[in-house]
This record gives structure tokens, C-alpha cells and sequence, in this order.
């Protein structure tokens, strides 16, 4: 079931465990022929992830996960072959990191408010990268013995309505897909069953992409289920959109996800790599 391609994947860049160097490492342990680096909102571990890829023999596509508000909803947006040097998208996702740096303070006053002292200092002793996502805020509770694992965290403390929340702007959809146009890449809608979004709203979602200039769904997600995939598939011959595939990786502590572990992608779906290489450099291993 190992797939050649995986495109979605995060280090500790953003709130991934592995470093960029590790995870590329691991990628290639597991078979996958190309694996896109996705970290949340900025690309600072790329050229690591590059040199162990030369090294290893692996293709790296540089990528991003870049947060979006549509309206009431935050939305992911995967950004895929961008170049890294480019200002606009550099300007933008520096713009995103900023309100992240803001929105991890806010969360630890909230959360001393509520009664948990250092969660700020907690979390970013987590976070070995430029972020501080609720992740990191995350395995700080869970540390402190606040939540057993992080599903329950996020149920308790991160989520809308929770002590930890704080809500805020992120980029709008045709900011992201701009910059990320503006950086030659493509941008594709992450793990789009995991919204909650009624059929319709998922619908006007996809056209809104679509509308800006988007170029795929990530059909085959690691946080899909089979059926998801089926559905996400059908929906991306509709709006003619290509089609993506990527674990969403974050690190072995989340031993139900692994690197390049995933189903193919459904029948009649453009794969967005198709005009990537000539057809031989790779194949399905
Ligand atoms: P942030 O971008 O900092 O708001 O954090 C979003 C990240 O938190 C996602 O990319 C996931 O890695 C993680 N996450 C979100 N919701 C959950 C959840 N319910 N359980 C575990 N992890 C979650
Ligand atoms: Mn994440
Ligand atoms: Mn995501
Ligand atoms: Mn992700």
C-alpha cells in the first residue's frame, strides 16, 4: 500500500516531531519516491529537507500549509512546487506567522485566566520551529497532566467555546492561492472531509477555489476514510479539479498515520503530478 507519492507531510518546522532531515529520512525508509514538505504557514525547514533528499535520492517538493478564513471556517490550503524565494508568498506567510505569534501569547494568557499557569513558556518549549500552533499548547497539557492525549486536549481546551480558543483572521482564500500562484506552485484544499461543512457548503467551497485559480483536491488524505476518498473524488471530476494524495504526517507518535501509507487514488481522478516528470522517473513501487 505504499504510495510514490506523498504530498502532505509536516517536521518540526511547524508542529511536526521529526526534523525536516529525519522525516525526509523516513520517507525514503518507507518507499516514497516524492514527498512534499507542508509545514503550517511557513517553508524554514525546506533546504534541510532538500540536502537529505539529494542525498537520500528522493524528489522533495517544496510546499507549505497555508491557513485560510472563509468565512466563518478556518480551511487548509497545500501550496506544491513554490518557490521558496519568492517575496509575495514569503510576505504573506510571514503576515500569517506574525498573528501566530500573537494568537500563542493570547492563548496562554486565556489559558492562565483558566486556571493553568505557563502554558505559553510550555508550549514553546515544544515548538523547535518558527510556529506555535495549538499543537504544541497541546503536548504542553498533556505533559502537565491537564488531558491523557490530544484529541482530548483539543475537546477541552483548544476548540471553539474551550478556554484556549481564540478566533481570528487568517489569510482570505484568494490571498492564499494568489501567493502561491505568484510562487509558480499549485495550491489544493487539504483533507477537504475533515471541515464540518454540509454537502453544499463543501460545494461552495470547491467553486470559490476553483473561482480563484485552485488547482486540486487532496482527494486521498490520511485523515480520510475510504470512503471520504470516494466521495472527495467525485467531487473533484465535477469542479474539475486535479487530485492529490497525502498522509498529513506529524510525527510516529501518531502511529494510525505513516508516510506514503495510503490508497491510490480512486478511478478517474487527474493525479496533479501527472505533467511533474515523464511517465518513467516514477513508478508505482
Ligand atoms: P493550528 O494551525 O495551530 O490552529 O493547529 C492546527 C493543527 O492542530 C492541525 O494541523 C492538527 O495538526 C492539529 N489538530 C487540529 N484539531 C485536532 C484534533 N481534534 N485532535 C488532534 N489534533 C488536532
Ligand atoms: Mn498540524
Ligand atoms: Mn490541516
Ligand atoms: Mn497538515
Amino acid at each position: 500500500m505504499s504510495q510514490p507519492y506523498d504530498l502532505h507531510a509536516h517536521s518540526t518546522a511547524s508542529d511536526g516531531t521529526l526534523s525536516p532531515t529525519a522525516l525526509v529520512a523516513r520517507a525514503h525508509e518507507k518507499g516514497v519516491k516524492v514527498l512534499a514538505l507542508t509545514d503550517h504557514d511557513n517553508t524554514a525547514g525546506i533546504e534541510e529537507a532538500r540536502i537529505e533528499a539529494n542525498r537520500l535520492g528522493i524528489e522533495l517538493v517544496a510546499g507549505a500549509e497555508i491557513s485560510v478564513t472563509w468565512g466563518a471556517q478556518v480551511v487548509h490550503i497545500v501550496a506544491l512546487n513554490v518557490d521558496i524565494e519568492n517575496a509575495e508568498l514569503q510576505t504573506g506567510l510571514n503576515r500569517l506567522c506574525d498573528f501566530r505569534e500573537w494568537r500563542a501569547e493570547e492563548i496562554g494568557r486565556r489559558l492562565e485566566k483558566a486556571g493553568i499557569a505557563g502554558a505559553y513558556e510550555g508550549a514553546r518549549r515544544f515548538a523547535k520551529g518558527r510556529i506555535v500552533g495549538r499543537t504544541h499548547f497541546g503536548h504542553f497539557l498533556i505533559d502537565a497532566g491537564h488531558a491523557k492525549d490530544m484529541r482530548q486536549v483539543f475537546k477541552r481546551y483548544l476548540v471553539r467555546n474551550k478556554p484556549g480558543h481564540v478566533s481570528g483572521e487568517w489569510a482570505a482564500i484568494d490571498e492564499a492561492v494568489g501567493w502561491i500562484k505568484a510562487a509558480g506552485g499549485q495550491s489544493v484544499i487539504a483533507h477537504p472531509a475533515r471541515y464540518s461543512m454540509t454537502a453544499t457548503k463543501l460545494r461552495r467551497l470547491f467553486g470559490a477555489f476553483k473561482e480563484c485559480g485552485g488547482d486540486a483536491l487532496e482527494v486521498v488524505s490520511g485523515s480520510h476514510s475510504a470512503s471520504e476518498n470516494i466521495v472527495m473524488a467525485s467531487h473533484a471530476r465535477a469542479f474539475d479539479l486535479l487530485s492529490s494524495s497525502g498522509s498529513d504526517y506529524h510525527g510516529p507518535e501518531t502511529p494510525w498515520t505513516e508516510l506514503g501509507r495510503l490508497p491510490d487514488l480512486p478511478n478517474g481522478c487527474e493525479p496533479i503530478w501527472a505533467d511533474w516528470h515523464p511517465a518513467e522517473r516514477v513508478s508505482n513501487a
